[in-house]
């Protein structure tokens, strides 16, 4: 029998999960509320002062480092439009060669057929695409580029013809506020989504200049987005997105939905720095791509210190240090705010997060009732899990965008029924329980994912 891959089990929250890697700051669109201030930049902070871009040479450096320290990890290659790098096919070649698991994020404007069978033919598992109204002048007017709708939707078509999988990401503002629910239809029966991603503005960035709901518009909107998952569940994966405090609308709802589950944990909610970091073009890591706040550069220092051994991100995994509401909030460890909201709204990337309007305490019995689901991730428990190759194999068959939380829900499980070893009959046993929409199968038998 093979021997089982055992995790070191002293590590606190012992690699990411998710590497959001902005290749560039150039972009052929010029969104009004973009984190990066990609394309033509308007900001002038000191955060947003050096915009030089890594070599390809450079860029390899890098990739050796995800794969030595988090092969399991989403490497998200984005931008600004990572298409428009001449280097985008040769970097993609070297990380997938390295074991990485590489989703490409791009406004979706330049795919044509020869590009994506290329993608595809190099090892890219999937495709993040931009589509933010039903209105092809909404959208080219909040994308700033006329033309910019029309080229999306053909690229989703593209990819579908293609055969490789994508996500349709919405940023919801008064644009398309009022047409969510057709979105999401139109996401799924017409360009074939099996996610959707609701992203929320977060003040980066030249996002800090566009302004966003109050957070009583911001609870509404989150309770429809709650119907909307009810709605698709099984056929789509809804997510919100820049919204941790998402956990607290399904609670708060009156038949909650089994998602608060895969929320319980020690950092559920806002993944920045205990599951997620941000690499900026110049090789700069951040906690998040949207919060402006570095830990090191890539090129001085090795990723795998940053991640251990920075301040800022021992600092913003400490939840019990969170500031105002956050600080004494019930549902802070499945939560936590977000950390850049408060940090773009306050300067106190501690502070509590300013658009939630919950009142901690009032949700303490629904949190208890929930209280044996939860485990606290990075725990030696947790870290501890040793796998089997065959579950490991059959891990390597889920779709990359849901990777990161099925593997976050895998170890959730078994710390909670003090299971130490992963297997395939454990694997089966989860999906079964799992309240993941059964679109993304990896049951037994089931050969390749359903996505
Ligand atoms: S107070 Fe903070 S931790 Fe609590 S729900 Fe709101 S954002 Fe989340
Ligand atoms: S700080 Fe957290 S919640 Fe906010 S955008 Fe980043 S990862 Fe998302």
């Amino acid at each position: 029998m093979a021997t089982p891959v055992q995790h070191d089990p002293a590590a606190a929250f012992a690699r990411p999960y998710v590497v959001s890697w902005n290749l560039t700051y150039r972009c052929n669109l010029a969104c009004e509320h973009c984190y990066l201030d990609a394309g033509p930049g308007k900001v002038k902070t000191f955060a947003f002062s050096d915009r030089s871009e890594l070599s390809t040479e450079q860029c390899c450096r890098i990739v050796d480092q995800i794969a030595a320290f988090a092969p399991e990890a989403v490497t998200i290659l984005t931008g600004g439009e990572p298409l428009l790098r001449r280097d985008i096919v040769d970097i993609v070649r070297y990380a997938v060669g390295k074991g990485l698991w590489v989703v490409v994020g791009t406004n979706g404007v330049k795919i044509t057929e020869n590009l994506a069978r290329i993608l595809q033919a190099e090892g890219v598992r999937g495709l993040a695409l931009s589509l933010d109204a039903l209105d092809p002048e909404r959208h080219d007017a909040f994308r700033r580029v006329q033309g910019a709708w029309e080229n999306t939707v053909e690229g989703a078509k593209i990819l579908t013809g293609v055969g490789l999988p994508f996500i349709v990401q919405t940023t919801v503002g008064a644009h398309n506020r009022r047409e969510l629910a057709r979105i999401a239809a139109f996401a799924h029966d017409e360009l074939g989504a099996k996610v959707w991603n609701v992203y929320f503005l977060v003040p980066s960035g030249r996002g800090s200049f566009v302004s966003d709901f109050s957070p009583a518009e911001y609870d509404v909107v989150l309770a429809e987005l709650a119907g909307i998952q009810r709605t698709w569940a099984d056929r789509m994966l809804v997510n919100a997105k820049c919204a941790p405090h998402f956990v607290r609308t399904l609670l708060s709802a009156d038949s909650p939905a089994p998602f608060p589950k895969s929320f319980a944990g020690g950092a559920g909610g806002c993944p920045a720095g205990t599951h997620y970091l941000g690499i900026r073009p110049n090789g700069d890591v951040t906690p998040c791509p949207y919060l402006p706040l570095f830990a090191g550069n890539l090129n001085a220092t090795g990723l795998r210190d940053i991640w251990d051994g920075s301040d800022l991100f021992n600092q913003i995994r400490q939840r019990n240090q969170l500031g105002g509401r956050c600080g004494s909030c019930e549902l802070s460890s499945m939560c936590g705010g977000c950390r850049a909201r408060a940090h773009g709204m306050t300067g106190d990337v501690m502070a509590e997060d300013p658009l939630c309007t919950h009142e901690p305490g009032t949700l303490r019995a629904a949190v208890d009732r929930l209280r044996p689901q939860a485990v606290e991730y990075g725990t030696a428990a947790a870290a501890a899990l040793a796998w089997e190759p065959e579950a490991q194999e059959r891990m390597k068959r889920i779709p990359a965008f849901v990777r990161g939380m099925v593997t976050k829900s895998v170890e959730s499980w078994c710390a909670k029924n003090g299971v130490s070893l992963v297997t395939a009959t454990v694997l089966d046993e989860i999906r079964a329980k799992m309240p993941t929409p059964k679109v993304f199968g990896f049951g037994a038998g089931k050969g390749a994912p359903e996505a």
